[in-house]
């Protein structure tokens, strides 16, 4: 599991310009997705080998009863809770200021770990930058620039040890995982829970015997039409009873937690709610990991056909984006529909791990473009040449040539349309990247 930071602090210290900086190789891969409403406060980074997930809390004023401030502090409490380790962001240039002692209280009442830092402290002495903030009691302040990234890598490196010193089971891979990894995600209520029960059924008593599983284990074999697959629980959906139905909140960090341990993502929807905002997000975190997905529209039991067409518009009027994957109408009450979805997993899986030859994948190539040449950009025409694979999962189609900064986005669109249907790659994402040469 990935170490989870969270950022803090009051309004205008930097915490957005230090989430963008630590996420920011993730954001260029999605920029140009159309129609994704994209929720900024969670990413994944890296520094060095180190991946962590990241939050950012927006800002928060502890005092406020009620409003948005309200709103966004009790969405930076649920952070803190789920973080393994809070950086505390103060204005260097600014000052202490009587906020941020709220905060500083606030956190050490959390019992979190919690590290503070100055922040635009660029040309500045650490001694001169750092000598009102002794007082919050938190020790020796860390000195950064989000800005200009002075200190950050340091910053998050130290910040990886403190997690992992606490939690050593976050950085080992216990790994028990049997067959295609999947993790169900979707918001509460859409029958994830329903879904693993009918999918484990009388194996699950096998799964628990297994050797390195627990009842707590996030990895949960099983095995379905004499195939093996591994469950990613990370939301503890399995062991959700009844009893917990009402207050078991629905968790953005889990969520990102099983997509990121999984091979395959199944994003369950409710066919008898309209999709929601949560229900766009959560798909946006999918396309952004770049795993392999398959939708499940799940309840589609005892809908009227008229109904069910409406469902299937409005499926592909907001979750456009998403249409690289299969759709499969299913009742996982009723245990309808759940072997074509399976189907589906298993070749979403082998799409996203496909071996394309540079050789093919250049043929491929010319025909697209003997077909239909890209668009001039002022004089120059760019020359596509060559493509070889520049990775799996998902499978990523590097091209070669000249001038290929002025292939427009239409172009490249056409492009992994055609590529798609040549290596019939459904249910995986395909990031296409051009590699000029002068
Ligand atoms: P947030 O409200 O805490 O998310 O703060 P922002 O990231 O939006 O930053 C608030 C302002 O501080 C912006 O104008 C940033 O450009 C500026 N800022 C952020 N980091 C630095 C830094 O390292 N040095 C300087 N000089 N300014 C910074
Ligand atoms: P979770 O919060 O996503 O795990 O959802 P649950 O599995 O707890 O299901 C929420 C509610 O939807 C329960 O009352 C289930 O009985 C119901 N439900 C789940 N799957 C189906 C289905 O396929 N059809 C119908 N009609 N109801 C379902």
């Amino acid at each position: 599991m990935k170490p989870v930071i969270a950022l803090v602090g009051r309004p205008n210290v930097g915490k957005s310009t230090l989430f963008n900086r630590l996420t920011r190789s993730r954001d260029a891969l999605v920029a140009d997705l159309p129609g994704l409403t994209r929720d900024r406060h969670y990413g994944e980074g890296r520094v060095g080998e180190r991946p962590f997930l990241v939050i950012d809390t927006g800002g928060f004023e502890p005092v406020a009863k009620e409003g948005i401030m309200f709103e966004m502090a009790k969405q930076t409490k649920q952070a803190v809770v789920e973080a393994d380790i809070v950086i505390f962001i103060v204005d260097g240039r600014q000052g202490l200021t009587p906020h941020d002692k709220t905060i500083t209280d606030f956190l050490r009442k959390s019992g979190r770990s919690v590290m503070l830092v100055v922040n635009k402290a660029e040309g500045m002495k650490y001694t001169s930058v750092t000598a009102d903030f002794y007082e919050l009691g938190l020790g020796d302040p860390y000195v950064i620039s989000a800005a200009h990234g002075d200190g950050v890598a340091d910053l998050v490196d130290e910040a990886l040890d403190i997690a992992l010193a606490q939690r050593p089971d976050l950085g080992e891979e216990v790994d028990v995982a049997r067959g295609i990894k999947i993790a169900i995600v979707g918001r509460p209520n859409v029958g994830k829970s329903t879904l693993v029960n009918t999918l484990l059924g009388e194996e699950r008593v096998i799964a628990f015997d297994m050797p390195g599983t627990t009842r707590d284990s996030i990895e949960i074999p099983f095995e379905r039409d004499g195939k093996q697959y591994t469950l990613i629980d990370t939301a503890g959906i399995r062991r959700r009873g009844k009893v917990f139905e009402a207050i078991e909140k629905f968790s953005v960090v889990k969520t990102l937690q099983s997509i990121s341990e999984t091979n395959v993502v199944l994003l369950l929807l409710d066919a008898q709610q309209d999709i929601s905002e949560q229900d766009a997000h959560i798909a946006g975190f999918v396309l952004e990991s770049g795993r392999a997905l398959v939708v499940g529209v799940n309840k589609w039991d005892g809908l009227q056909s008229d109904r069910r067409d409406e469902i299937k518009m409005d499926l592909e009027r907001k979750l456009s984006f998403l249409s690289f994957a299969k759709f499969h109408f299913i009742s996982a009450l009723k245990s309808t529909g759940i072997g074509p979805l399976m189907k589906s997993i298993d070749s979403a899986y082998a799409a996203a791990m496909s071996n394309l030859t540079t050789p093919k994948l250049t043929r491929a190539l010319i025909e697209a473009v003997e077909h239909q040449q890209p668009r001039r950009k002022g004089s120059i025409r760019p020359k596509l040449r060559y493509a070889h694979q520049g990775g799996m999962n998902p499978p990523i189609v590097v091209i070669h040539g000249n001038a290929l900064e002025g292939v427009d986005d239409s172009y490249k669109r056409y492009l992994e349309k055609h590529f798609r249907e040549t290596f019939s790659l459904v249910g995986t994402p395909l990031r296409i990247e051009f590699r000029s040469s002068k």
